[in-house]
């Protein structure tokens, strides 16, 4: 594609920039995309609310139903729409915290799910990564097997905040072994990153073959620039979409995300160059770490695990004061930050700040 698209080194200039907190801060903590979103999908968006801002978004959800479907090769009753996909992971866990499920889960993952089953006094159980940050399945499915009743199985691939990933192979082993009472919830939310390595595929597949205790999570927050309009959807089979959606907040979109999430699928030069953006932001930032000797775990994501040196709560705090927001403590052993692929401009801007402090021997 010929299209140009506008970098922000920061957050643009805006009317109601004020309003956001830290907004004169580099944000390379959320995994955000720092883009923004495709141009069409943004003039979409702005002009749904102008003319549909008074009215029930209602076709608006069955268009998106039927483009996701088609795309993903399914019915578009295996589709739910979630308000971001954060409404479709709770749902998920409301729905099997009624049957008291146990929760299953790699450490670190993702929190959400764990911090939902805390919230309903449900019983979680966290199988360290290995050494490498990779995901062991080995060691889950020992745990698996031994529990008898309902089982929720976390598996976010990649994962966050690690960026590894679990090999479809080994998962399609796992499921097609498992017992019906134990429930897959596979987040794919940095899905794209990952899309292109051959060892890596979606658990889509697994849904095409009738497994109806297997749901996949995916976002509009991430490779499409949505994160603010909380657009995401789940898809499973007929049977076990509808009683996942029965779980949701209902009438839950609205007529703005609708339409830019519909716009922005349809803007392959937008993705494509979203895409590329993300690697060439990481490729500087990886220089950067291998020149500084910093350690870092391959990323199949938006963001990468690396080592800092020293205790993770001084650094976030040294690089606020220096302009910038990073992860923070997020793995069991300390000394190690997520941080946030940004456009390049902006990982040019972190990597010149990360050079000062190891001239300051701060890193
Ligand atoms: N799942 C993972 C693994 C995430 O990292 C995030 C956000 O960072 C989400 C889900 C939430 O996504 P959404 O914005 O679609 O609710």
């Amino acid at each position: 594609g010929t299209a140009s698209f506008a970098s922000p080194l920061f957050a643009s200039e805006s009317t109601l920039l004020p309003f956001r907190r830290g907004a004169t801060l580099l944000p390379l903590h959320f995994n955000e995309n720092s883009l923004g979103m495709s141009p069409k999908a943004l003039a979409a968006g702005q002009e749904a609310v102008r003319i549909m801002g008074n009215r029930y978004a209602d076709d608006y959800c069955d268009t998106l139903r039927e483009m996701l479907a088609k795309q993903h090769g399914v019915s578009k009753s295996q589709i739910v729409l979630g308000n971001g996909s954060t409404e479709v992971i709770n749902a998920v866990v409301r729905w099997l915290g009624k049957s008291n499920a146990v929760l299953l889960e790699p450490s670190p993952t993702y929190s959400q799910v764990s911090e939902q089953f805390t919230l309903a006094g449900l019983d979680i159980i966290q199988v360290p990564t290995d050494a490498k940050f990779v995901t062991d399945i080995a060691a889950m499915r020992d745990r698996a097997a031994q529990i008898d009743g309902p089982l929720l199985i976390n598996l976010c691939n990649p994962n966050n905040p690690t960026g590894t990933i679990t090999p479809y192979e080994i998962l399609q082993e796992w499921v097609s072994s498992s017992p019906s009472e134990h429930v897959f919830l596979i987040d794919e939310a940095y899905y794209d990153y990952a899309a292109a390595d051959p060892a890596y595929e979606t658990a889509l597949k697994l849904i095409k073959q009738q497994r109806d205790n297997v749901i996949v999570t995916r976002t509009f927050s991430k490779i499409f620039g949505m994160a603010g309009l909380r657009m995401g959807y789940g898809i499973a089979t007929e049977k076990t979409a509808k009683v996942v959606d029965a779980h949701g907040a209902g009438f839950n979109l609205n007529a703005a995300g609708l339409a830019a999430a519909i716009a922005g699928l349809k803007d392959e030069s937008f993705y494509q160059h979203s895409l590329k953006s993300n690697y060439q932001a990481k490729q500087i930032l990886l220089e950067t770490l291998d020149q500084l000797g910093l350690e870092y775990i391959p990323s199949h994501t938006n963001f990468v695990l690396h080592r800092i040196n020293g205790p993770v709560d001084i650094y976030q705090q040294r690089m606020k004061e220096n302009g910038i927001l990073v992860g923070r403590k997020m793995t069991q052993q300390d000394g190690w930050n997520r941080v946030s692929i940004g456009v390049p401009e902006q990982m040019e801007a972190f990597c010149k700040t990360l050079k000062a402090f190891r001239e300051k021997s701060w890193v």
